[in-house]
């Protein structure tokens, strides 16, 4: 299989050219623990050289970006788009070998990946600052002003939709980018951007600093010559990187973790509602920020709610990737250890494991496989309640009214999500209202990953705003001119 796949450079990309780094980094197949190639390991002076080289083309030392417009900006984000598009088979097998997502899955990523590209494509040259009418002698406008060097940090779950999402917005911005890629998948990432450099992006615009997050992560994030940090990735990392920022006064954007709740009430229209609590835990092996981790149910349509899940649970079988079969495989062996020892100390507190899905013969042995999972009986605040597990497993809790239904949506720290499934349009609105979350979808889930929907967390989930129109003048910031006249 990795033979067939075009493999990016081993390299990291600074100024326009791919350059080698002292040592690389082997990465494996998640579907089987087989090696599937080697990326660089960036060190301090190479995020020093990418640094640098994003400061030259932001002022104009080095290649054109500094003297694109926003309607040549525009034009190449427009461009690129239809270039993933035009490799989207060949960059959805890559991201499906590397992260273990089933195929179905990687194709929807790459496709948003473009859509990111085309979204802010369009918005770059709609961006723009006011007039704001004050004293009579006096003009006074604002400049919506690109903020320089954007050092971005990004997770393994989604790489090639992260990638469009911060990439996209700060390049149609006017800034300059230095990405710092997850050690574990990257690879669609770095086919990204050779793609981009092929067709015409110009030097220094967009540089990649693969490695660790110990070595590259920690360098990037306190590197003092960075205008913006955008970070998206655990909360506790989260914690490191705002205050490595705050050494500088560097604003920063956290896309952090999430256990969002799905609410469903009795008169919920189940056939819509019920398979959409499955997906919504199961795809990319329920390793995704904004899973709905948490089913709350009323209790009238407990019982026969959980009977349904049991059987769809059952049915879901876990593969490869290329299978493409419900599930894929966890990322590395130590989050599969992770979530095991954690559903073990759970069994132990006497939480029931009401259904579990099956591995397929076909998957193959080494690979880091947690079938799906629903569980119920769970004391109060207990860990599996609170803490996100990054896997698929979805833990049931009963409530009685809506007083209690939004009482345990918002009994967590975090605050990404939620679900709402009810047909009674005053209820819609009202937990809409007091749910603590970033996003709120109601008789649905994810609103199918909408990339112009504004995105971001509450609490521990984060701060600041990623997609849509939001996360586009997230990576600006505004100066006031005034202008006294006769
Ligand atoms: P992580 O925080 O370990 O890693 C994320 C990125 O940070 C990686 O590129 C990593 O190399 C880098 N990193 C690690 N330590 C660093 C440090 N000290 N300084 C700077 N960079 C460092 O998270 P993960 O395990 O890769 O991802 C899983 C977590 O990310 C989950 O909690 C998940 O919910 C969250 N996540 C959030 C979103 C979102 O948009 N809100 C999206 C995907 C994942």
């Amino acid at each position: 299989m990795p033979d067939a796949l075009t493999l990016p450079p081993q390299q990291a990309l600074v100024a326009g050219e791919w350059v080698n780094t002292t040592t690389t980094l082997q990465v494996e197949a998640p579907a089987s623990g087989e090696p599937l190639t080697r990326i660089a390991r960036c060190q301090v002076d190479d995020v020093e050289a990418a640094v640098q080289a994003a400061r030259r083309a932001f002022s104009g030392q080095l290649g054109e970006w500094a003297r694109w417009s926003a309607r040549q900006r525009s034009e190449w984000l427009l461009r690129f788009a239809n270039i993933i598009e035009a490799n989207h088979e060949q960059l959805a097998q890559l991201e499906c070998a590397d992260t273990g997502k089933p195929m179905t899955q990687a194709r929807g990523d790459i496709g948003a990946c473009a859509r990111y590209f085309r979204f802010y494509g369009g918005a770059a040259d709609k961006l723009h600052g006011e007039t704001i009418p004050f004293e009579t002698d006096f003009a006074v406008m604002t400049l919506r002003e690109p903020y320089g060097v954007c050092g971005q940090i990004i997770p393994w779950n989604y790489p090639s939709q992260i990638f469009g999402r911060c990439v996209a917005a700060a390049l149609a911005a006017g800034n300059t980018v230095v990405l710092k890629p997850a050690e574990d998948a990257c690879l669609s990432v770095l086919r990204l951007a050779q793609l981009a450099v092929e067709h015409g992006l110009p030097a220094g615009a967009l540089n990649v600093v693969p490695g660790l997050g110990t070595e590259a992560g920690v360098a990037l994030a306190a590197h003092p010559n960075i205008d913006h940090l955008s970070f998206t990735g655990s909360p506790e990392t989260g914690t490191r990187v705002a205050q490595a920022a705050a050494q500088h006064h560097v604003p920063v954007t956290l896309e952090l973790g999430g256990k969002s709740p799905q609410l469903v009430f009795a008169d919920a229209d189940l056939d819509a509602a019920l398979p959409a609590v499955v997906r919504g835990i199961i795809q990319n092996a329920g390793q995704t920020c904004s899973a709905g981790s948490r089913l709350l149910v009323q209790r009238e349509i407990a019982e026969s709610v959980v009977a349904n899940l049991c059987e769809r649970f059952s049915a879901l079988r876990c593969d490869a990737g290329e299978a493409d079969a419900d599930c894929g495989p966890l990322i590395n062996a130590p989050q599969k250890a992770k979530l095991e020892a954690r559903l073990a100390a759970a069994e132990t507190d006497g939480i029931c494991v009401a259904a579990k899905g099956q591995l397929a013969a076909s998957a193959p042995s080494g690979g880091h496989f947690v079938v799906p999972q629903l569980l119920t009986d769970i004391p109060e605040r207990h860990e599996v309640l609170q803490e996100e597990l990054f896997g698929p497993v979805l833990v049931v809790q009963v409530f009685e009214d809506e007083a209690e239904a939004l009482a345990l949506a918002n009994a967590t720290d975090f605050g990404l999500c939620a679900g709402i499934w009810t047909r009674d349009g005053g209820r819609q609105l009202r937990l809409a209202k007091g749910i603590r979350s970033g996003q709120v979808f109601i008789n649905n889930y994810g609103a199918a990953g909408g990339v112009e929907l504004p995105f971001g967390g509450v609490g521990r989930s984060g701060h600041g705003r990623e997609k849509g129109f939001e996360g586009l003048r997230s990576y600006t910031r505004i100066k006031t001119v005034a202008i006294k006249h006769d």
